[in-house]
């Protein structure tokens, strides 16, 4: 369990000498508490206080990395059941399973259309970061053959199949430290020295998750420290539970057997059914989640979640509050404003674009709020969007004082005008008005 600041300076050794950069030992006890420093930064530490704070300190869920260089996906050392106890740290790899019995035609076709599987969201890059070749045809040779056509791909890579099969796909992969999937309570030997001469690491799996605890301390014993957790189960609430099973296991037992994030395949052959499993699978603790299906459509919606769910609850997604322009806007184009809150800025950001109206889009600063709340907060107030009109970033670039503002805010207009000398023009309440209302009552106005 995380020690507490005051159990940590027990263990320190208190001469206050500031070597590590504060200004007493109680404060260095206090940052390492709360993860914002390491111990290393205290020369003078004894090495039983050394000892005792490693341990405590040693993440209950290990961080494993899949694959190598920029690319490389880091999955678990989560330390929280809920979101909102903290935040969740690292989003899963969310990944396509290619078969390796399709025709050299149809591989083409399925690695362009992963290729394709790159999004931007709200400011941000969504993608499969990982992808999976999986031995259905019981040829080691087609399954090599296809791992050397998706490493094109340019993302981790899991091998799915036995471990001879591996082996030999193993020979082009160079170091870029694959997935090994999946060792059994049968075969894990031949697995567990695969993973430890390759670097790699191993998926291990077990009909049970007391079976699972005891294979992993065997594999460990092995030599091979990164593994994860596959806890596919026949059906989605079977896979449900083994995930809330074992990361609470992991979190409030500590049962260190268990402390290594989870895979899951999720194969269900309805779409939607799928779809709905993915994004359950993405709030409930997997790790990385393969899914045979590749449209666009199958897979954006499980990348949004995780978006959603991967992101500070502490800290709203902001963008940066300035002048932002909207396709040619010229001095004579509209102003709008709005807040910096990423999924408002990004929203009236869209329906403007798609008004093919180009204008100015003033970001306020509301520290991350949107409309409504900003308002109630006082975080967006006639004042402050009275300064920001009068700034040189707006009139060195807009030559009419006509600024329009959202619906929900009209009763600052007065305020507004009294402060800016702008004329203000009510917009729409819902950004999904905004097109029109450039379209008719802006070219109008
Ligand atoms: Fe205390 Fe160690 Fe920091 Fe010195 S370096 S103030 S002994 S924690």
């Amino acid at each position: 369990m995380a020690l507490k600041a005051l159990d940590i300076f027990k263990l320190l050794p208190k001469t206050n000498c500031k070597k590590c950069g504060n200004p007493t030992c109680l404060a260095f006890a206090m940052k390492l508490a709360a993860k914002q420093t390491s111990l290393d930064q205290c020369p003078d530490i004894s090495d039983e206080a050394k000892a005792a704070l490693e341990g405590s300190s040693a993440p209950p869920i290990g961080l494993v990395a899949v694959g190598a260089g920029p690319s490389k996906v880091e999955i678990g050392n989560e330390t929280v059941m809920f979101r909102h106890e903290e935040t969740f740290h690292h989003p899963p790899g969310v990944g396509v399973i290619v078969p390796d019995d399709l025709s050299e035609e149809d591989l083409a076709a399925r690695i362009e259309a992963i290729r394709k599987l790159d999004f931007v969201r709200v400011g941000a890059r969504l993608n499969t970061r990982v992808v999976a070749v999986e031995n259905v045809s019981g040829d080691p040779d087609a399954f090599a053959r296809t791992v050397v056509g998706v490493s094109g791909l340019k993302l981790p890579l899991v091998l799915m199949g036995p471990v001879a099969a591996i082996a030999k796909a193993l020979e082009s992969c160079g170091d870029e430290r694959p997935l090994l999937h999946a060792a059994s309570p049968e075969d894990w030997e031949g697995f567990a020295t695969l993973a430890k001469e390759k670097g790699c690491p191993l998926v291990v799996k077990a009909p049970d998750v007391g079976q699972l605890e005891g294979l992993t301390e065997k594999v460990k014993a092995a030599g091979v420290e990164d593994m994860l957790l596959d806890l596919t189960g026949e059906t989605l609430s079977d896979t449900l539970q083994a995930l809330t099973a074992v990361r609470q296991l992991a979190l409030k037992k500590k049962l260190r057997g268990l402390g290594y994030p989870s895979l899951v395949a999720s194969r269900s052959a309805d779409e939607l059914e799928n779809i709905a499993a993915c994004c359950t699978y993405v709030a409930k603790y997997a790790g990385i989640i393969l899914t045979p299906f590749y449209q666009p459509e199958q897979i954006l919606p499980v990348l949004t979640v995780s978006q959603n769910l991967y992101s500070d609850p502490r800290k709203p997604i902001q963008v940066e509050p300035k002048l932002n322009q909207v396709g040619a806007a010229t001095e004579d184009s509209p102003v709008l404003v709005t807040t910096n809150f990423s999924l408002t800025y990004y929203t009236v950001e869209g329906e403007v674009e798609a008004s093919r109206v180009p204008a100015h889009i003033a970001v306020i600063d509301t520290e991350g709020t949107s409309v409504l709340t900003a308002f109630a907060s006082d975080k967006l107030t006639a004042e402050k969007v009275a300064a920001f009109l009068k700034s040189d970033e707006v009139t060195g670039k807009v030559k009419h004082r006509k600024v329009i503002i959202p619906g929900y805010v009209s009763v600052m207009s007065g305020a507004l005008k009294e402060e800016s000398g702008w004329e203000v023009l009510v917009g729409p309440r819902e950004a999904s008005g905004i097109a029109k209302y450039l379209k008719t009552v802006w070219q109008s106005a």
